[in-house]
């Protein structure tokens, strides 16, 4: 890649002396992009350009050298790049966010250059903190009120994943030499020690719920022993389509209207305390 001045003006700014372009190595790496990812999660916009604030001057590390000793690299600029002629899974246009960053040359760093010269595949591991975990389909903060909606899995024609935004820290990134045969890409991790743990944990809890949202599911439609013929099957349908929290303000409308009127259950549909639940049926 060619040294520009301004290039190195913005390198030096972080280095202790200046350094001339024969001195230093740049390269451009992406760190990541608002494509929905193996995790099923993906970047917000908003995120990426969080992430580019919080990544710039971050020194990030070479993984696998052959000498076997770690080397550093330094991020000097970054930039939030968006390709019109690509949508992401979520419909987005494709958007990524690319770091420059700089190595100074030494003897033990020459032939990792020329390893990165030579187009070998790089993947970029990143980490970073998010403070919001939104369910793309009903838009709910997941780390606070867990959904019981799976990531990958369609629901009404759209694939589930998690949005990931309010980025609160960048703590680092490393550059890893992978062999060809694995896919290039971006890894990205975040509370690296908790985050097993807590996905299995998260994966527990939306079992737990999917458990519960069924049985409520039962009971609502078991509940709902006024309607007879078409009027029960078009209340069991719409009870399908609720989702857990639904279901139980259902449950208790139902519950609280048997016990103010045990007799109503012989009521023709008409009647005016049956009236909210006619409505809630066709809806
Ligand atoms: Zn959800």
């Amino acid at each position: 890649m060619e040294i520009t001045p301004e290039m190195l003006t913005q390198l030096n700014t972080l280095t202790r002396r200046e350094f001339t372009a024969d001195e230093v190595y740049i390269f451009r790496v992406r760190l990541c992009d608002n494509e929905i990812d193996r995790d099923g999660e993906r970047f917000s916009i908003d995120a990426l350009h969080e992430l580019s604030k919080l990544f710039e001057g971050k020194t990030g590390v070479f993984d696998h050298n052959p000498s076997g000793e770690k080397q550093n690299a330094r991020i000097f600029r970054t930039e939030v790049v968006t390709d019109e002629t690509k949508t992401t899974g979520a419909g987005e246009p494709y958007t990524s966010l690319c770091a420059y960053a700089y190595m100074v040359r030494t003897d033990g760093n020459a032939d990792l250059i020329r390893e990165i010269d030579g187009g070998i595949k790089k993947e970029v591991s990143i980490s970073c903190s998010a403070g919001s975990h939104v369910c793309s389909v009903c838009g709910k903060e997941r780390r606070i009120a867990p959904c019981t909606h799976i990531p990958f899995q369609e629901y009404s024609g759209k694939t589930c994943h998690v949005i990931l935004s309010q980025i609160t820290d960048a703590y680092e990134w490393s550059f890893v030499a992978v062999p060809a045969q694995r896919n290039a890409g971006v890894t990205k991790r975040y509370d690296e020690n908790k985050s097993s743990q807590q996905d299995s944990q998260l994966f527990h809890c939306q079992r737990l719920l999917r458990e519960i949202e069924e049985r409520t599911r039962k009971e609502v439609i078991s509940l709902n022993c006024c309607q007879k013929g078409a009027g029960s099957k078009a209340f069991a349908m719409a009870a399908e389509r609720m989702d857990l929290e639904e279901l139980l303000v259902l449950r208790d409308e139902l519950i609280a209207e048997q016990e103010k009127s045990p007799e109503s259950q012989l009521r023709p549909l008409a009647d005016k305390e049956n009236a909210s639940l006619n409505e809630f049926c066709l809806k």
